[in-house]
């Protein structure tokens, strides 16, 4: 793996030529010669222009040998010996860019990792669904209420939530605003997974808040008693604790707006090769990963480590051929799958997928995302999800993979700290006519803080069968 420092520079076309001439991988611009599909349509291009100098003057919000060290840790869950924990709200909003939804938000991410290290005894790679999930691919362009129709919403980074002609008019100085705010949520990202609030004998503390309300609650204080006496036992025996002091955490968002991600590419002094500093991962969704498409052109020039959707309608073939572009050299964890079937697909249209793909030689990792295939509308017109399809697909996921003798590397899923009421059933046994209780999401329906661990607990069991 070639060195790498934590400075960048500016890139510009004489330094993309350059690449091109040294034969590193090459044109960060070809994208635009390709069909682009779920970009905004602005207005003024001038200000689009305004905006993206600006944005390429911003410094860097992550690391080139950060985004090296996660693709390590991705290789490792590639080839069997961790699991990855990825999640966060379907999109984030700058009003969430705040002290206490962050923490919310990290604190159940680090339960739900201790709840699947211990239990599971696996290694678990913290990648946040934050810091930077902005942008909103649409079914449909516009949206239609009592009569009134406007353009649809796209993520705080394109457009306002709010349905006034006003807010959903798309203003591109809102992606100087998702970068300023993936910045704050990353800073305070960084600030609690290093600074002492992660530390392992910080078990209990994360839970204070939540043991008396919840069986997930209490379940999860016997865990972290556990833990303790663990910790304890190791101490004795002459271990040093502060080796539990921090964790690694990394953030990810989808590939979407690809003049931000274009803006926000640097090529890194050391090794001269071009990174994504927007975040550590980003993806491609399922309604962007056209082989021939913009997307997949941009992903394959930069060196983060990257991951795509693969929905139920994917042909081991198209994998196949997303390898090929992505992948060439076959290189571990620089290339996860985040498969999204359904329910009651995966079990038939994931294994021609594992076995092609694992033939190959190709080592991708496999994460199961049980969120995206089991959405529908409540009678009341509510987005939800059950939390029984979630876990029937990711049941399913370990069926498959136990099935092939493959690793089921992870769980992909949109969740929230706080106890909102947007996917039914789980331990609170949310009713369809509980769902206006607390529908908070700017899109998706998301599990709560509750529904989270109790799904973390069922995964650490299912990892615990299959191992
Ligand atoms: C998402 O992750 O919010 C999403 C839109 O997913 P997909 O691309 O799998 O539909
Ligand atoms: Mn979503």
């Amino acid at each position: 793996m070639p060195a790498v420092s934590s400075e960048f520079h500016t890139i510009d076309r004489s330094q993309v030529d350059l690449d091109m001439a040294m034969n590193t991988p090459g044109d960060l611009d070809a994208w635009r010669d390709l069909p682009a599909l779920q970009q905004p349509e602005w207005d003024d291009p001038a200000e689009v222009r305004a905006v993206v100098e600006e944005l390429a003057k911003q410094p860097p919000l992550v690391f080139a040998g950060e985004c090296d060290q996660l693709k390590a840790r991705l290789g490792e869950v590639a080839r069997g010996e961790a699991f990855v924990l990825q999640g966060g709200d379907c999109a984030e909003t700058f009003e969430g860019s705040n002290a206490d939804a962050v923490k919310n938000k990290l604190k159940t991410l680090l339960q739900m990792a201790v709840v699947l290290t211990y239990a599971a005894s696996v290694p678990v790679v913290k990648i946040g669904r934050m810091a930077g999930q902005f942008a909103k691919p649409r079914s449909k362009p516009s949206e239609v209420r009592d009569g009134l129709e406007l353009p649809a919403y796209r993520g705080d980074a394109v457009n306002g939530f709010d349905f006034t002609p006003d807010a959903r008019r798309n203003d591109p100085w809102r992606l100087l605003k998702a970068y300023h705010c993936s910045a704050v949520t990353l800073n305070l990202c960084r600030a609690f997974t290093k600074g002492g609030y992660a530390d392992l004998r910080q078990v209990h503390a994360w839970n204070r808040d939540f043991v008396a309300q919840s069986p997930a609650g209490r379940r999860y204080e016997q865990l972290a008693g556990e833990i303790d006496r663990a910790l304890t036992f190791m101490k004795a025996c002459g271990a040093n604790p502060d080796e539990f002091h921090g964790v690694e955490f990394y953030s990810s968002h989808e590939a979407l707006l690809l003049e931000y991600e274009r803006a926000l590419t640097r090529v890194d002094s050391l090794s001269g090769l071009p990174y994504d500093v927007s975040a550590h991962l980003v993806w491609l969704g399922e309604r962007t990963r056209q082989l021939d498409g913009a997307h997949v052109e941009f992903l394959r020039h930069i060196r983060n480590p990257i991951a795509v959707k693969l929905g139920p309608t994917t042909s081991a073939d198209d994998a196949l051929a997303l390898i090929d572009r992505l992948d060439p050299d076959r290189e571990p964890g620089r290339l996860s799958f985040i498969t999204r079937m359904g329910a009651g697909r995966i079990r038939e249209a994931l294994p021609p997928l594992i076995e092609k793909v694992e033939r190959s030689g190709a080592r991708v990792a496999w994460i199961c995302d049980p969120m995206h295939g089991n959405t529908f509308e409540a009678p009341s017109g509510h987005k939800t999800r059950r939390f029984d399809a979630v876990l029937d697909e990711v049941t399913g996921f370990f069926e498959v993979h136990r099935a092939l003798g493959t690793h089921p590397g992870g769980i992909h899923i949109e969740f929230t700290g706080d106890d909102v009421t947007e996917c039914v059933g789980g331990g609170h046994q949310i009713e369809e006519d509980d769902l206006h209780q607390r529908y908070e999401t700017a899109c998706d329906p998301r599990l709560n803080r509750g529904q989270s661990l109790d799904l973390a607990f069922m995964v650490a069991e299912l990892y615990r069968e299959t191992h």
